[in-house]
């Protein structure tokens, strides 16, 4: 299977459908913001500066983060190919990582654009829920996405968060982040050959969005 990279703006649903992609061909999902989430969770140094980056919405080091996910994509899981959520957020990014690539005798794969509105992705940034457990990721407005139960987790039956950067304020400047920052990405990816596009509106469920990535996927 080749391996696949999601590109979209905060709270577009790439960790959802990411998620739902390895479950259903079973590959490795990588979240750099989970694996930045673990290093922060620890009291190190490290892991409260990283924690202090995140609170503001501003991305983590190029170094930091590559480093990161080179320890995790070397691991034999990552042999059949991964899904990367989160990673390249930057052409410096980008280039790092086909670098990483060339050293590791890893493919690029396919890119996939979640292309959804500033509006819409605020919203549903507004709308989420974490389970601090697992990781599970729930929306109240996403028909399919809400809890079973009222503010508990489906699987550990826990109370559910609201992420610490879903907030407006923050929310705000991860977007301006992405704009600044990754949609360049795009350009790049599609000149390249490799860049896929879903557009995502209002009124499609996660079901649908989830069979159109799922085409791309199969069709590649
Ligand atoms: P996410 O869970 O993908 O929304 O990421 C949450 C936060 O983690 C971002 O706002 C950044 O602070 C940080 N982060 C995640 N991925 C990267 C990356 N590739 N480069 C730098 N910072 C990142």
């Amino acid at each position: 299977m080749k391996n696949i990279i999601f590109i979209a703006p905060p709270a577009a649903g790439k960790g959802t459908h990411a998620k739902l992609l390895a479950e259903k061909y079973n590959i490795p999902h990588i979240s750099t913001g989970d694996l930045l989430r673990e290093e922060a969770a620890k009291s190190t140094d490290l892991g409260l500066k990283i924690k202090n980056i995140m609170k503001i919405g501003a991305l983590v080091s190029d170094d930091v983060i590559t480093e990161l996910l080179k320890n995790r994509l070397v691991k034999d899981d990552c042999d059949n190919g991964y899904i990367l959520d989160g990673y390249p957020r930057s052409l410096e990014q980008a280039f790092l990582y086909e670098k990483l690539l060339d050293s590791i005798n890893k493919e690029l794969g396919v890119v996939i654009f979640l292309d959804i509105s500033k509006e819409l992705a605020m919203k549903r940034a507004l709308s989420r829920l974490v389970c601090s457990n697992c990781g599970s990721s729930y929306n109240l407005i996403v028909e399919e996405l809400k809890p079973k139960k009222e503010n508990i987790c489906d699987k550990c039956g826990i109370e559910l968060k609201v992420r610490n950067d879903d907030n407006e304020k923050t929310f705000i400047n991860r977007y301006e982040t992405y704009v600044e920052k990754t949609h360049s990405l795009i350009d790049y990816y599609k000149e390249k050959g490799v860049l896929e596009v879903v557009r995502i509106e209002e009124q499609m469920s996660a079901l649908e969005i989830f069979s159109k990535i799922e085409e791309i996927v199969n069709n590649d």
